[in-house]
């Protein structure tokens, strides 16, 4: 097939963040081929082609290689062999050498401290008999967290002496882990970007983010923090993306202590769950940078419209029966995004609101009623 019969833009992956990516390029008239195991997966439905699939099927890759100009993926823990595969033919971004160090932890702290980026103490955990080494005193507390396939809090067991981190490690049934001294946090923060072909980088708005649980609740953007953690941050992330030669959207995630210290969490190889705020608080999203990027378009810089806020709805709420979304038409400022996943298991990201305001602090307040007034029976 000749290169102009290449009509489609590939994702690997057909969760919510292809579900939005998916969205955002119709509106562009792009067409998209989703290619994702799971015939159930969001972005499955919406697509303009959809191939099910394991991410290891040659002959099924074959059909990206040969109908996509360019292809990416929405999250990062499909092999980084796939990408290495598909690279053979067309684009990738982000490529297979990225997603390799991003979708393991080790590698990925190798590659902050190889570059004098500031990250959490910590010790690898690859047999027990690290563990019998250990000369611990000064570690605890601290998290266990599998170096790989990790996401959403998964694989990772909080522990307070080396005991318990002897039965977390049987627990995450002996891969190699990391064992990452707690922070104590003041909080943390995420920046995204937009890393283009011609190497510009346009960034949207820091945003602050409460986890419950290890798992995103909310964001609310802009991040409460002065001009020289702003500055500070925005460094770390130009180094990082111009280090990886990163090209796609890159979502960097930090923890700023108590004593003020900005240190890196973790790189996410694609569009961020804290930057779903986006979609309306900017008048160029995450996914419209994503769009821009992969189609190579000029680049363009994502201003923030008014302070937005986003609150995650995990499959939790639907604890006491189907929530009363109906309740959310009563605001203007309010939007709701829902996924389309059938079972809402407890901490499935099953959708989000997002509500904008030109006060922060209303927008909180706001978001948080309409949370608690979703969860309410209907009478
Ligand atoms: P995931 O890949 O699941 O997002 P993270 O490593 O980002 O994994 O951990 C999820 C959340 O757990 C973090 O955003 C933070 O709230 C908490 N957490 C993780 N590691 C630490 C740490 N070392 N100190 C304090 N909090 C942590
Ligand atoms: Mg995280």
């Amino acid at each position: 097939m000749t290169k102009k019969n290449r009509k489609y833009i590939g994702m690997l992956g057909g969760g919510q963040l292809g579900l939005l990516f998916l969205q955002q390029a119709k509106r562009n008239n792009k067409m998209v081929l989703v290619y994702d195991p799971d015939k159930l997966c969001p972005a499955a439905k919406e697509a303009d082609k959809y191939i099910e699939a394991e991410y290891d099927d040659m002959k099924s890759l074959d059909i990206i290689a040969n109908e996509c100009y360019v292809c990416s993926t929405e999250f990062e823990n499909i092999s980084y062999k796939t990408l290495e595969y598909l690279e053979k033919s067309i684009n990738v971004f982000p490529s297979s050498k990225i997603l390799k160090i991003t979708q393991n932890r080790k590698l990925e702290k190798d590659f902050l401290k190889r570059n004098n980026i500031p990250v959490t103490d910590f010790l690898i955990i690859s047999n027990h008999d690290d563990i019998k080494d250990l000369n611990s005193t000064d570690m605890y507390p601290a998290i266990l967290k599998t170096t790989g396939l990790g996401y959403d809090g998964k694989g990772q067991i909080s522990v307070n002496n080396n005991q318990q981190l002897t039965s977390a490690f049987t627990e995450l049934k002996s891969v190699e882990c990391i064992l990452e001294k707690k922070v104590n946090l003041d909080k943390e923060v995420s920046i995204i970007a937009g890393c283009y072909q011609d190497g510009h980088i346009e960034f949207l708005p820091i945003s602050e983010n409460k986890h419950l649980n290890n798992i995103l609740y909310m964001s609310k953007v802009p991040a409460s923090l002065d001009e020289v953690s702003t500055q500070e941050i925005l460094g770390i992330a130009k180094k990082i993306i111009k280090n990886l030669n990163y090209v796609g959207v890159i979502g960097i995630e930090f923890f700023i202590s108590s004593d003020k210290k900005i240190l890196v969490n973790e790189i996410a190889p694609r569009t961020h769950n804290s930057g779903h705020f986006s979609i309306e608080g900017c008048d160029i999203s995450q996914f419209q940078q994503q769009v821009n990027v992969l189609s190579d378009s000029e680049p363009t810089k994502s201003k923030l419209l008014e302070p937005s806020v986003m609150i995650n709805l995990l499959g939790d709420v639907w604890e006491q029966g189907m929530p009363n979304f109906e309740i959310i038409k009563e605001y203007n400022c309010a939007n709701l995004h829902l996924y389309g996943k059938k079972t809402p298991r407890k901490k499935r990201k099953m959708g989000h609101i997002t509500v904008t305001n030109k006060s922060l602090e209303t927008a909180v307040n706001l978001a948080e009623e309409i949370y608690e007034k979703i969860q309410k029976k209907v009478k």
